[in-house]
């Protein structure tokens, strides 16, 4: 009682994590300390055997980091079917970013206050997605520069989603109706993000033969806007394009020199996933659902798909279509989890390519349910494993998932990404073939996503900062998730702390949901 100067007077602390190795995200080695957490922030980091607090976590032979950022996620409506986020917490993953690829919410402010009464286990932000903007501006299926009245309506939207607390600027280039803009409308929009020290986030206009002239476009946009530049989900698609890695990453760090802000971001898988309609070319996609059947039923039209697809298979130097796999077919459930190839033989056709491309056909026209809808989504095993490690090894790599929350035990064939990546860089990477160290792996899951996103308070363990925690072991941790078998939680992780409560305790889903959204100051 008679002991009541400042430091005791000091309410006593939710959590202290005891015994710690701290490795705090910057990307310096591990200390040993113990860190004090209250009211969701990190309260002070003591050394060890000085913290005290209403519980304590013993973390001996552990090691603690901040909490993974996921700036490359996306909007799928599971937020609000699975506000626990299991295949994101057991990753570690406690905050992400939605509104990737060019597609976002129309009204972040609507939409993060939704989020905001729902609660998520997790903290969400959003960017504002191109082909949002344009799809409400300029409409779907305009291929067309958009007019100077309709080009100030999209700045002004995008002005006012910033404004309401997103990130920056997202667009999908290969898609539409993104895929339709010229680079000059994608500066002037960048150009608002800027405006707001927001980022320019990419899918480039090609991952494929026109990877770098695709790169190129990107830097310029950046050069031109002042924005800060993310390269999402970098490859190089397609069996041709193996070996341009190196390439690929001397025209950023020549990007760099030239004093533009690029950084770029990837996952640890070699197959990619995406729709089963960016087989085909965008022109044929135009116009809605009607043109898009009358063209695949159009003996003429149809004869020319298929051409563009034979022609696509031979420059890949792929004698069949067995790299593209059925992740989910509405239509047909059944044909989840084969290949381009089983599908065609299961119709009782010979197995050449062009009764393959005539499969594919096949199953856009079956696919195309609506204006929006053109088929299934597919996994395409398209990435070369060495390529993939000379990106994962770039240290101005972000690791992402590029997937979303999902429902667990779904039926989808969904891609392993969305529970384990976070996991299987530090597992299989890190861990086995030791091509990154811990600590940069996991600054690059951490303080590098929150810098480049200027995402505050997050992403280090300092006092002041959320209490965004793991406590993991390194010599454990493994992503569990397959292609075969894809609904599988990482192990390995024992605590998860979103600010300051625990989410996952000793390796349990509490059914905690603490996160907060978050908004771009
Ligand atoms: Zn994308």
């Amino acid at each position: 009682m008679l002991l009541c100067n400042s430091h005791y007077a000091q309410e006593l602390a939710d959590i202290a994590i005891v015994n710690a190795k701290i490795l705090d995200g910057t990307g310096n080695p591990w200390f040993r300390g113990d860190i004090i957490i209250h009211n969701g922030k990190i309260r002070e980091i003591l050394p060890v055997g000085k913290g005290s607090a209403t519980r304590i976590i013993d973390a001996k032979g552990l090691i603690v980091t901040p909490g993974f950022i996921d700036v490359h996620t996306h909007f799928d409506g599971n937020e609000f079917k699975n506000p626990g986020a299991g295949n994101y917490i057991y990753d570690g993953v406690t905050t992400i970013l939605v509104g990737n690829c060019g597609s976002s919410r129309v009204n972040i402010k609507n939409y993060l206050t939704q989020l905001d009464s729902l609660q998520l286990a997790i903290n969400v932000g959003t960017l504002m997605g191109h082909s949002t903007l344009r799809r409400n501006v300029v409409g779907t299926h305009a291929n067309r520069a958009p007019t100077e009245a309709e080009m100030v309506k999209m700045e002004q939207m995008l002005e006012r989603a910033m404004r309401d607390g997103a990130f920056g600027l997202s667009t999908g280039l290969i898609y539409i109706p993104g895929t339709y803009a010229k680079t000059d409308e994608v500066v002037r929009l960048a150009k608002v993000s800027a405006s707001f020290d927001g980022v320019y986030a990419t899918h480039m206009r090609d991952e494929a033969d026109s990877v770098l002239a695709a790169i190129r476009e990107a830097i310029q946009i950046g050069r031109e806007s002042g924005a800060r530049v993310q390269l999402s989900h970098l490859k190089a698609s397609g069996h041709n394009n193996w070996g341009k890695a190196e390439k690929i990453l001397e025209l950023i760090s020549d990007a760099r020199a030239e004093g533009i802000e690029v950084v770029v971001d990837s996952h640890p898988y070699i197959a990619g996933s995406t729709h089963l309609s960016t087989l085909l070319p965008p022109e044929s996609l135009t116009d809605g659902k009607d043109s898009i059947l009358a063209r695949l039923r159009n003996p003429k039209s149809r004869a020319a798909l298929k051409k563009y697809l034979l022609a696509d298979l031979n420059k890949k130097k792929l004698k069949n279509f067995d790299y593209a796999v059925v992740a989910s077919f509405d239509p047909e459930p059944a044909m989840i989890g084969k290949s381009i190839v089983e599908i065609n033989k299961q119709r009782g056709r010979k197995s050449n390519a062009e009764n393959e491309a005539e499969t594919i056909l096949e199953l856009m026209e079956t696919g195309v349910v609506n204006n929006n809808n053109f088929g299934g989504e597919m996994i395409y095993y398209t990435i070369s494993e060495d390529d993939l490690q000379t990106i994962l090894k770039y240290p101005h790599n972000i690791c992402i998932s590029d997937a979303g929350i999902r429902l667990h035990g779904g039926k989808e064939l969904l891609h392993p990404r969305a529970y384990g990546s976070n996991a299987r860089v530090l597992g299989r990477y890190v861990r086995e073939l030791k091509i990154i160290t811990l600590e940069d792996a996991v600054r690059r899951m951490t303080s590098l996503p929150a810098q480049q996103f200027q995402i505050e308070n997050k992403g280090q363990l300092r006092p002041g900062f959320d209490a965004d925690v793991l406590v993991f072991d390194p010599d454990k941790i493994t992503d569990k998730a397959t292609f075969e078998s894809p609904y599988q939680y990482s192990e390995g992780i024992q605590y998860v702390l979103v600010n300051g409560k625990v989410v996952l305790d000793n390796g349990e889903h509490t059914g905690t949901r603490p996160g907060k959204t978050i908004r771009k100051k």
